[in-house]
């Protein structure tokens, strides 16, 4: 948001209470005359009008309280539909094109696009928010994404805003995704024990599968205990395989669906001594993902403190680089 001359922002509660149908009439014609000359404030005037109409009727019974000063209640307001204000744009990718949109508290939406573009996507359906393409300001996002992809940057320290998460649990899923580092791989019941609800591995990849920021909340780190891919997406499975492929972990696709190349990956289970392994390490191969977490290299095992195995010795004998 940018910083506006003195006049406006003067104005500005007075604007917002005409948004919302609560201005005096001496203020809303204050509004009028200031909005026929000063055209950003007309754009706000607009937008706050646009959300008003979306939200206000929901809200109306919601969070009425008389007692409340005026001013606050108008501060308040004006917070609320501010953080209603998306910008998004659509860029190119290795992946296909893709939306990114954020709102003054972060990013809120990554999103594939296919035929439908921005009318078909999730943009257009949900309710509450007022988007407007601005792929100017998003073009930082699209920068940071392109070295991702392009494995030149590991990591996306984007700001996030989970609103357009479904619920609570689905914002804890998401948090607990947004910790698994890259290069690792883990499950629907690693994550669902992560977040201390170890029974709802349904739930944690219905959660996933409507993940509004993929890639940067990296849910193509999480897979079925056997390694298998499932959801991604929608049923974008081919994109989950490039996005693994990128942090070095590969797929076969020996079974009908495509599955996590284990025999590739270094492998944990949690040990007192936080000595990693190699795939061929006892029965450890044999275990379920989740309960064992996997590593694209060694690197990644030892970043998070990790010591190669006295037993199997992957610092001896390293898995041939992929
Ligand atoms: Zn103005
Ligand atoms: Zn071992």
């Amino acid at each position: 948001m940018s910083v506006k001359p003195r006049a406006c922002l003067e104005l500005e509660l007075d604007l917002i209470a005409t948004a919302t149908d609560e201005a005096e009439a001496s203020a809303a014609r204050r509004v009028r005359e200031h909005v026929a000359l000063c055209e950003p404030c007309r754009e706000d005037l607009r937008r706050y009008r646009a959300v008003e109409r979306a939200v206000g009727s929901l809200r109306a019974e919601a969070d009425v309280d008389a007692d409340e000063p005026a001013r606050a209640r108008l501060l308040a307001h004006l917070a609320d539909l501010r953080s209603r204000l998306v910008t998004y744009g659509v860029f190119p990718s290795p992946l296909g094109p893709i939306l990114i949109a954020r709102s003054e508290h972060g990013v809120s939406l990554v999103e594939y696009l296919d035929r439908g573009g921005v009318a078909g996507s999730r943009l257009a359906r949900e309710s509450g928010f007022e988007p407007e393409e601005d792929g100017a300001e998003l073009e930082r996002f699209h920068r940071e994404l392109l070295d991702y992809l392009e494995g030149r940057r590991t990591r996306l320290d984007w700001p996030l805003d989970l609103r357009l998460a479904r619920s609570e649990f689905h914002r804890d899923v998401l948090r607990a995704t947004a910790a698994v580092p890259y290069g690792v791989v883990t499950s629907y019941v690693g994550i669902a024990g992560k977040i201390g609800h170890p029974s709802a591995v349904r739930a944690v990849a219905q959660a996933l599968r409507h993940n509004p920021v993929p890639i940067a909340v990296p849910c193509h780190r999480v897979v079925g205990v056997s390694g298998h891919l499932t959801g991604y997406a929608g049923n974008r499975l081919g994109l989950k395989e490039q996005l693994l492929a990128v942090e070095g972990v590969h797929t076969e696709h020996a079974t009908e669906a495509p599955r996590i190349a284990r025999y590739a990956l270094y492998h944990y289970d949690r040990n007192d001594e936080h000595q990693y392994c190699l795939p061929t390490c006892g029965s450890i191969a044999r275990r379920p993902i989740g309960r064992v977490t996997l590593f694209a290299s060694r690197e990644r095992a030892e970043t998070l403190g990790l010591v190669p195995c006295t037993d199997c010795r992957p610092d001896l004998h390293p898995l041939p680089r992929t």
